[in-house]
């Protein structure tokens, strides 16, 4: 019999680098938690390490091809773990009775039907996936609302923010003035904008204060990862796109801020391990002990700031900007830009195109693709295979250019 207090939880993209510290911050509570489920896009050996230590009920695989494998692996291992496989059986597993809690830690847009399942099956959704609600927008909301579920964010910064505000949500749009997300600036803060035609995936990759998954990174380096965070924000905070700013932040120890209407700003600080958010969104509104080390002020150096429009930033930084501008424009234009982005990213990673073609077809796809006003999750999925080809045609644009 589980405790009441105990919750079961389902952890998609379990191998990821959030999938990992997740469970790294579970095993530190085996009172609280129990693994219900594991899942991976295809890494088998790893999915079965981890059911090995968590012994999960399910394990599954997105590859529907892996089934097979998946199953005698477990098999071999001594696991009474279930193997599933296929992107139906990750979605079926978000809304299962089974489970309480969600940590939705897929990278994509590929982790949003599974969070809607999520959403309208009621539960804890702990969101790092930003790309689903970037996708998702305001029909994520209706999802989450109609469901009953709780969206608790798991990016340090939308963590920062929340941890920030008033207890009570009906509260935000009258107090708050702005949400300042910061912003480390990636590898490439001082560079020279034009230098940065030559980049190579392992320096995008090369983050100065986080390790994190390869798209991720390379969106940290161009800073659409902070583009998709202000419409992650937009969406989870309920505030307009113009009282949403950006600062960079180089060091990464003051993860975001609040500034209220009396000019009173309130901030989250930390050491920059993502451990911190993901324990909290376990156990708010308590808090327990994430692994993480506490800030020591007596070594801590200068915290600095630098405006967006300073330093040649909005130079170095063009896909920054089109976080406003698919905000301001008809709903669906952010999950067109951030398909167009996904292939453009994984063009780089596989060295068909240059560091600084990804913001060319960010643009490019944006400006291209007419569509009419997605209703629902199908029509945002079509609209995300659209994008995605046109994003593509454009990858091969260029190449045919070049
Ligand atoms: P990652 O690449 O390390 O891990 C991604 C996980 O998703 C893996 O388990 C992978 O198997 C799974 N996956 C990938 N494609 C899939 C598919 N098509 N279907 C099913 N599963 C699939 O990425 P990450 O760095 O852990 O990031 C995960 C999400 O969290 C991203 O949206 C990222 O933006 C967000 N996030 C990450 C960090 C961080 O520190 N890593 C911080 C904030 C937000
Ligand atoms: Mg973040």
């Amino acid at each position: 019999e589980l405790g009441v207090s105990m919750q079961r939880v389902l952890v998609l993209g379990s191998t990821g680098s959030i999938g990992v510290n997740t469970l790294d911050v579970i095993a530190r509570h085996p009172d609280r938690f129990v693994v219900h489920a594991l899942t991976a896009a295809s890494r088998v050996d790893a999915l079965v390490a981890q059911c090995m230590q968590f012994q999960p009920a399910v394990a599954a695989v997105a590859d529907a091809a892996r089934l097979d494998e998946l199953a005698s692996k477990l098999k071999a291992a001594g696991l009474r773990t279930q193997p599933q496989a296929g992107a139906q059986a990750l979605t079926a597993l978000a809304a299962a009775p089974e489970v309480d809690t969600v940590m939705a830690a897929i990278v994509g847009a590929a982790g949003l039907a599974p969070c809607m399942a999520a959403a309208r099956a009621g539960k804890r959704l702990l969101l790092a996936n930003k790309e689903a609600l970037v996708v998702g927008g305001e029909l994520f909301l209706q999802a989450v609302a109609q469901g009953g579920a709780k969206l608790l964010p798991i990016d340090s910064e939308h963590s920062a923010v929340f941890q920030s505000l008033p207890d009570d949500p009906a509260t935000w749009s009258t107090r708050v003035a702005k949400i300042i997300l910061t912003a480390s600036g990636g590898p490439f803060r001082d560079w020279a904008p034009h230098a940065l035609d030559a980049v190579t995936p392992a320096q995008a990759c090369a983050h100065p204060n986080w390790v994190m998954g390869r798209k991720i990174s390379v969106d940290s380096a161009t800073m659409m990862n902070k583009a998709l965070e202000l419409i992650e924000a937009r969406y989870l905070f309920g505030l307009p796109p113009d009282q949403l700013d950006v600062v960079i932040h180089p060091q990464s120890v003051v993860h975001s801020m609040v500034q209220y209407h009396d000019s009173s700003v309130v901030a989250q600080l930390g050491t920059p391990d993502m451990r911190v958010p993901i324990a909290y969104g376990l156990s708010w509104p308590e808090r327990m002990a994430s692994g993480a080390q506490a800030l020591d002020f007596s070594s801590l150096s200068a915290l600095t700031f630098e405006a967006l429009d300073s330093h040649g930033h909005e130079q170095r930084f063009p896909g920054m900007r089109l976080a406003w501008d698919a905000l301001r424009a008809p709903f669906g234009s952010c999950a067109v830009l951030n398909a167009a982005n996904e292939v453009a990213v994984q063009a780089f990673l596989d060295e068909r195109i240059r560091f600084t073609d990804i913001h060319r077809i960010n643009v490019a796809t944006l400006d291209a693709l007419d569509f009419s006003r997605p209703h629902n999750l199908e029509d945002l999925l079509a609209l995300d295979r659209e994008a995605r080809c046109l994003a593509e045609q454009q990858v091969q644009h260029g190449l045919a250019r070049a």
